[in-house]
């Protein structure tokens, strides 16, 4: 039936469960709220784009542990420093864009999916009591469980405020510098944030290999460029080299740290911060069957769960935690999330209009990286090769981690459209 604007509306409520609200959960429920309203979603760039034909009325529920949008990327600065830490994480409640009555939230664990019946089991952090959520939709954007000092572990944005000022604490006091251990992207950014902001502290990366981010598919030419930059900005780097030992010792007023390395070098150290630990799947949750070897879920190009269990079409799943070529990145997370958005729209549409839907395939990811080093960014892809500069960093990172980048992309601050 047409509505006063013309648009048709489609009579029944859906129901959608989203599950993780940072990049990609936020960037899918978003977009998805956008086109149930006969909108052109706030992701598309193409200015010929039509607007959906139909309405549908929904509720979009999302689940997170944490009560707010955290700034995941500029975890190695937000934990290092309290005005930083205040403007990365935001509670969902304080969100402009979020303001709607298409929106709701539960902080919670989730803990178990049935697909069979649509209902989610949510251990809700509030009440502390299990509550269970029906839906029509899910979306799986749950990512992985990172640990301290990779990403806080504070659920709460004020506990997580007091977490930095313990971080940023122990960093200053650190008296004999500090030794950061793992040369992936993350330690390596991490060693760099800290020399920035604490120029004169001693900043050590340690990695047990020869050349650095290497277990990433990178060409050694980008590893190579992003040892140089560290340290021309002073941050000193041990490669080949394992940590076999840290022992804890008492010289006094202050406790410092003792590092044995595989050949025997020892070296004292104020404060030891572990990058290399792996990341791991939040997808506990679901059935074996949705997942692979590795714990991620397997998906169609639709992004549609591609493993074999029921109502596998009712179910989605992007960023992270979606079995995707390509360096895990934020950009990934929320392009998937758009993606989603509009293939859960084309289903719903189907459903109810008997209309084809038209699905938006993913294709697949290539390996492209951005590092923030410090005042310089080291970014490479295969069409442009590595490349660096500190231009390249208010191109990439902004001067606030890419937050701004992230905050605007999504429109944040965007009040509700009607
Ligand atoms: C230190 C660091 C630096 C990075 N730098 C960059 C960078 O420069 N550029 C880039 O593109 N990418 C970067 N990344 C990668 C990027 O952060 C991830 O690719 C991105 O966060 C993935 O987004 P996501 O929405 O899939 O998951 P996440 O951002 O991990 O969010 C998952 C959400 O789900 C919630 N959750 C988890 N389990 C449950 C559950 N069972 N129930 C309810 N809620 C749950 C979590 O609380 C969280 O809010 C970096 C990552 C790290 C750790």
């Amino acid at each position: 039936m047409p509505s006063n604007d013309g648009v048709r509306a489609v009579a029944r409520s859906f129901r959608v469960l989203i599950i993780g609200g940072s990049y990609g959960g936020l960037a899918a429920a978003l977009n998805l709220s956008d086109l149930a309203r006969g909108r052109v979603c706030r992701f598309n760039s193409n200015p010929d784009a039509k607007p959906p034909s139909y309405k549908i009325p929904l509720q979009i529920t999302v689940v997170d542990e944490r009560d707010g949008y955290f700034h995941l990327i500029g975890s190695p600065k937000s934990l290092a420093c309290e005005k930083f830490a205040a403007e990365s994480w935001t509670r969902f409640k304080d969100i402009p864009a979020l303001k709607s009555p298409d929106f709701s939230f539960i902080q919670g664990t989730v803990s178990k999916v049935d697909s069979a019946s649509k209902i989610a089991h949510i251990l809700d952090s509030e009440t502390q009591q299990n509550r269970t959520e029906k839906y029509d939709y899910l979306i799986a954007a749950s990512g992985l469980r990172r640990i301290f000092p990779v990403a806080p572990q504070s659920v709460r944005r004020e506990d997580f405020l007091e977490e930095t000022k313990k971080h940023v604490e122990n960093v200053r006091n650190a008296s004999q510098g500090i030794v950061v251990v793992g040369g992936g992207a993350v330690g390596i950014e991490m060693a760099a944030e800290l020399k920035i902001l604490y120029p004169e502290q001693k900043i050590t990366l340690i990695h047990s290999r020869s050349r650095l981010l290497s277990s990433e598919e990178l060409p050694d030419e980008f590893a190579e460029r992003a040892l140089t930059i560290l340290r021309e900005e002073n941050v000193e780097v041990i490669l080949g080299k394992r940590v076999v030992d840290t022992t804890a010792v008492d010289s006094g007023k202050e406790r410092v740290w003792r590092l044995t390395l595989a050949d025997g070098q020892q070296l004292t150290t104020g404060l030891v911060l572990s990058a290399i630990s792996q990341p791991v799947p939040t997808s506990t949750y679901l059935d074996p069957e949705a997942l692979n070897e590795e714990g991620l879920i397997k998906i169609h190009p639709s992004l549609q769960f591609s493993g074999n269990i029921p109502n596998a079409e009712h179910h989605f799943a992007v960023g992270d935690l979606a079995a995707w070529s390509g360096i895990k990145r934020c950009g990934g997370a929320m392009h998937m999330g758009q993606y989603a958005a509009n293939n859960v729209h084309q289903h719903m549409l189907a459903e109810r209009t008997g209309e084809k839907p038209t699905y938006m395939n993913l294709t697949p990811f290539p390996n492209v990286i951005g590092l923030a080093l410090g005042k310089k960014c080291a970014t490479y892809n295969a069409a442009e090769g590595t490349k660096d500069g500190e231009d390249l960093m208010d191109v990439m990172f902004g001067k606030d981690m890419a937050n701004s980048i992230c905050w605007n992309y999504m429109r944040l601050s965007d009040p509700p459209q009607a």
